[in-house]
């Protein structure tokens, strides 16, 4: 089973409000670097074919990260450029190559097992990773990047590009960013050629390092309208935040005194007390640590209490209300509003998280 059109707690995902957010970083960013917009995690949680084919025309290519995620957008009229983010098994190297999949080279060791394979590399693309101090991928200098070239050039592969990521882009202190910034540049000027790509930059450098956004651009999170560094930095210009998560109350009773609610009895009744039932639960990334934040019903805030259970929770309600009560998870209501921001600070985590958290079952639609 994937998602739960049956159950009336979807997504609603705004396509124009991330339409908008590219135009806006383009307009940031100036009109030389390409866009490639970061469509890997289904999307963050948004669906990634829908997304992807939304702002098809206003990207220059796409970021996924793996394989497969690849495979889905080729197979739904995605023609655009689509780039792996990390190092595919090799023995799968044949289907990128006739898919059109530009992968990426992580190591010498990695591009070896890579052209043992038998498959035609006239159409394989290659951008090469090099590790300037995010320590996931990559090469750490530039004799294992010339290495890599030639044997890419031995074997027809194109050297398409070449990139870094950044750790602290995110953070106030650049002295992180600007050594690895340092380091990056040091090795792509001692290649033994230039690729076509030389890029750096994600959602955080592009914002506020704007300077430093090379040939693409690789927009993630502010495409989806979030601050990737959650509160701790300005946004120079608004964004549209394009998701947010409805329900409706299953069920609504009045307890009493000394009546209990959920798995371990945790909360109690200490008066006559209004409580309504939502169809969410852990099972839908809505997880546990969830108890004690709050939604909207009619515009105000209703505190979750008890325990979230796998498929449903209860709220405390102001008053009696009717089966079917529009209830607001992430959204406006009113004058209210509960951001995907709101919810990672309680669960002290990121935005990204609370968004690629939230699983197939709860049914996406599209505005
Ligand atoms: C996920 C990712 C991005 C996008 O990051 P955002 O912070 O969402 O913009 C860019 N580059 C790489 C290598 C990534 O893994």
């Amino acid at each position: 089973m994937k998602s739960s059109p049956h159950r009336h707690t979807p997504a609603v995902i705004d396509l124009a409000a991330i339409q908008n957010n590219i135009k806006k970083f383009r307009k940031h960013i100036g009109t030389h670097p390409e866009i490639w917009g970061v469509v890997k995690a289904n999307a963050y949680g948004h669906g990634s074919i829908p997304v992807s084919q939304a702002i098809h025309d206003l990207v220059d290519g796409f970021c996924v990260s793996n394989l497969d995620e690849a495979i889905e957008l080729r197979n739904n009229l995605i023609t655009k450029p689509i780039l792996v983010l990390s190092g595919i098994v090799p023995d799968n190297v044949d289907i990128a190559a006739s898919l059109n999949i530009t992968l990426t080279a992580p190591s010498l060791e990695w591009l070896q097992l890579i052209v043992k394979e038998k498959a035609d590399f006239s159409t394989l693309k290659l951008h090469i990773a090099v590790d300037s101090g995010m320590g996931r991928i990559g090469v750490r200098d530039a004799k294992e990047a010339n290495d890599m070239i030639a044997l890419a050039d031995q074997y027809h592969i194109q050297f398409d590009g070449v990139f870094t990521h950044f750790a602290t882009a995110d953070e106030a202190d650049d002295t992180k960013f600007n050594e690895q910034k340092m380091k990056f540049d040091k090795i792509v000027s001692a290649l033994s050629r230039r690729p076509h790509y030389v890029h750096s930059t994600n959602t955080a450098s592009a914002l506020w390092h704007t300077n430093q956004v090379q040939d693409i651009e690789r927009l993630g999170i502010s495409m989806y309208g979030l601050n990737p560094s959650g509160t701790a930095l300005e946004l120079p210009f608004e964004l549209e935040a394009a998701f947010s998560l409805k329900s409706e109350l299953t069920h609504i009773k009045e307890i009493h005194a000394g009546d209990t609610l959920g798995y371990g009895a945790t909360y109690r009744a200490t008066e006559n007390t209004w409580i309504g039932t939502v169809s969410i639960g852990y099972a839908d990334g809505w997880t546990r640590d969830m108890q004690g934040f709050h939604v909207l019903v009619d515009g105000k805030f209703c505190e979750i209490v008890g325990r979230v259970s796998m498929d449903q929770m209860m709220i405390k309600l102001d008053k009696g209300y009717s089966i079917g009560t529009p209830v607001t998870l992430i959204g406006h209501d009113g004058d209210n509003e509960i951001t995907a921001q709101d919810i990672a600070a309680w669960r002290k985590t990121i935005n990204y998280e609370v968004l690629c958290l939230l699983s197939d079952r709860i049914h996406r639609v599209y505005k």
